[in-house]
């Protein structure tokens, strides 16, 4: 005959029993409630952009119409005041103006920006009168070498443009297609040689 000492459960055991189911069914509970997270997942729409291969529609119209992108310059609109050379804190931009001798007429030879030392921090393109300079949408710009991050928009020497009373209607293109066809130029037709790296 079994004592009752013998049926007695030792109360460490049960705790050690109960603790165990426990463990378990907490296991579950957050699997079970991972799961439903994830499976929640699946009749939601994707908002993942598979870039550059999968696009629903143009970069252009994704990116939000106030990204500070790499930089454009829209020579047929600049004044030629160089207040974005003076106000950038870096000097990123170089601004060169030469004078006809004979004519006195001033011609932009030179206006590059170093967009690799450039921050975006949209100083320049706040002081330009004329929207001439602007954020593009570009953003994907890479290059072997950090000299070819210099963006050289002038190819020939361009006369400025005189001011309106009102620059309103100056239809400046924000769809950065005078960055994307310098990054082109720059990218592209690398000025090293693969033989020259390093
Ligand atoms: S965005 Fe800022 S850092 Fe870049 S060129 Fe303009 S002022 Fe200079
Ligand atoms: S880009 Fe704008 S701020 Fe810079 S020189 Fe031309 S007009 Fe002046």
């Amino acid at each position: 005959m079994v004592s009752a000492m013998e049926t007695a459960v030792n109360p460490s055991v049960r705790s050690a029993v109960r603790k165990y189911f426990k463990n378990i069914y907490q296991l579950f509970y957050s699997i079970l409630e991972g799961m439903a997270v994830t499976f929640s997942y699946l009749f939601r729409r994707p908002i993942t952009i598979q870039y550059p291969y999968k696009l629903d529609k143009p970069m252009d119209e994704i990116i939000p119409d106030r990204f500070r992108g790499i930089l454009g310059v829209d020579l047929r609109y600049c004044i030629a005041c160089r207040l974005c050379q003076t106000t950038c804190p870096i000097a990123c931009i170089a601004i060169d103006l030469e004078r006809n001798p004979e004519t006195k007429e001033r011609f932009i030879t030179r206006f590059d920006i170093d967009i690799s030392k450039c921050m975006f921090c949209g100083l320049c393109v706040e002081v330009c009168s004329t929207g001439t300079l602007h954020h593009s949408k570009i953003f994907d710009g890479t290059s072997r070498h950090v000299e070819n991050l210099v963006l050289e928009f002038v190819n020939t020497p361009v006369r400025p443009f005189i001011k309106p009373k009102s620059i309103e209607d100056i239809p400046v293109d924000r769809s950065g297609a005078i960055t994307r066809n310098k990054l082109k130029d720059f990218f592209d037709l690398p000025k090293f040689r693969l033989t020259d790296e390093a």
